[in-house]
């Protein structure tokens, strides 16, 4: 099965799953994840009613049934046709009701007349239909109408999450982070999931300098769960899984620090894809969970790369961001460019002059590329060494072009120890690997050390 074909499978698997902040929905989905893909992962879970910071762990919700019969008794709204009909923790309901009573509990979308809308009511104790414009003003909507939800809450019940680690050479984390709590809705948010099993399936099998968490948890609630019963001091850093399997070219919302490595990573992953053909939102304490993780007490910097973010496209939080809105070859290029940031982030260091006096005579060490030759450099930052990948390293070895040896005068220049790969490919304007090959030549005829 091809990478694009497998992509297909798992959203067509996954989308028809009632996802929420808790229930069946969710384990299914992390069972899911489990079984098809090796992610070395466990489940995590904290029980209902149990205080977390500010809040309080709601109570495992489930659903079974809903639906509406009109004034002769035809089911007119029915769950088993999209879990999007029935608001995401509605209370239990069954009753007749006019046409009054159920105008305060049914939503629609009246500029979209063909859509069904997504709603919640997670903290407040309500009931809710949601449905198209059209099939509200519709003939068959007459009363009176039978209401009916077959739901549950569970006070002894838990919040899940589902967390893998993948150790690397050192205690330093980078948070891997998605949410899982949305029904069928594909690229908000079943794509970030799909993107996640696939990364982190690629990470497991590299050799990495740090190690990686991933978590896959219920937006908000999920995320202060786990910050709440995490040791966090390692973690350095972080991504945002969302939205990345949409039409519209790729985007990044920065993290709140825009010079932070993972930041600045971001940019120089996605630019060594498409150039200067993206998009760029600076951080805004709303959207996902970086609302979390960038707070005082925290202060983790967790930019995302999108492919149609959230709130930028139409189809948004309705039953238009289905499976024909997301594309499998969409989700590889974000795949792609995630590998690539994650093979950025692993370069990232402070290169410092063994001798920080004057130039070094790089003829005499054959740091002299032969200006003119072929460009020799490798394709990509990755070699295969069996069936193992593993990264570019500041070991391998190098062919030297007339990129490089500007690489080399910019590092005799700025290598102090105090401003990074990552700083110094954007002041010299050299692409990032260009920088990183020249620093390991240079590092391999011990010019530089790596901070
Ligand atoms: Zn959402």
């Amino acid at each position: 099965m091809s990478l694009e074909e497998r992509i297909e499978k798992v959203f067509t698997d996954l989308f028809p799953i009632n996802r929420s902040l808790t229930g069946k929905g969710v384990y299914e989905t992390f069972n899911y994840l489990l079984e098809n893909f090796s992610l070395n992962g466990e489940l995590k879970s904290i029980p209902s009613g149990t205080q977390v910071f500010d809040w309080v762990v709601p109570d495992e919700w489930n659903i079974n049934d809903g639906y509406i019969l009109n004034g002769a008794g035809e089911k007119i709204i029915d769950f088993k046709d999209s879990n999007l009909h029935v608001m995401s923790y509605s209370a239990p309901v069954d009753k007749i009701v006019n046409a009054d009573e159920l105008r305060n509990h049914i939503y629609t979308l009246p500029k979209y007349p063909d859509r069904i809308p997504y709603r919640t009511s997670y903290y407040k104790k309500n009931w809710g239909f949601c449905c198209s414009h059209n099939l509200f003003k519709s003939d068959k909507f007459y009363p009176p109408f039978t209401v009916f939800i077959d739901s549950s809450f569970n006070s002894d019940g838990n919040l899940s999450w589902l967390e893998c680690v993948k150790k690397g050479h050192t205690k330093k984390e980078i948070l891997i982070s998605t949410y899982c709590c949305h029904p069928s809705l594909a690229n908000d948010n079943l794509s970030g999931i799909v993107l996640a099993a696939f990364l982190f399936e690629y990470l497991s099998k590299l050799d990495t300098k740090y190690t990686y968490r991933l978590v896959v948890l219920p937006e908000t609630i999920g995320a202060i769960s786990f910050l709440s019963q995490t040791n966090k001091k390692n973690i350095i850093g972080g991504m945002v899984l969302s939205c990345v399997a949409g039409p519209d070219k790729l985007s990044i919302k920065e993290g709140f620090d825009p010079n932070h490595f993972m930041t600045e990573s971001a940019h120089l992953a996605v630019k060594s894809c498409v150039g200067e053909e993206y998009l760029t939102y600076p951080f805004v304490p709303d959207g996902s969970d970086e609302r979390q993780y960038s707070t005082p007490g925290f202060r983790i910097v967790t930019p995302s790369i999108h492919k149609s973010k959230y709130y930028e496209f139409d189809e948004y939080h309705t039953s238009a961001d289905d499976l024909d809105f997301v594309k499998p070859k969409s989700l590889v290029e974000t795949l792609e460019v995630h590998k690539n940031w994650i093979g950025l982030i692993e370069s990232y260091c402070y290169p410092k002059r063994t001798n920080e006096f004057c130039e070094f005579h790089l003829g005499k060490r054959n740091l002299y590329p032969h200006l003119g030759g072929t460009l020799n450099q490798k394709a990509h930052h990755e070699n295969e060494v069996g069936n193992h990948q593993r990264l570019f390293s500041f070991e391998d070895e190098v062919d030297l072009t007339g990129a490089h040896l500007d690489a080399f005068h910019w590092l005799m220049h700025l290598a102090d120890g105090t401003i990074s790969n990552f700083d110094i490919a954007k002041r010299s304007k050299l692409d990032i690997s260009i920088v990183n090959e020249a620093i390991a030549a240079m590092y391999q005829k011990e010019l530089l050390e790596l901070i």
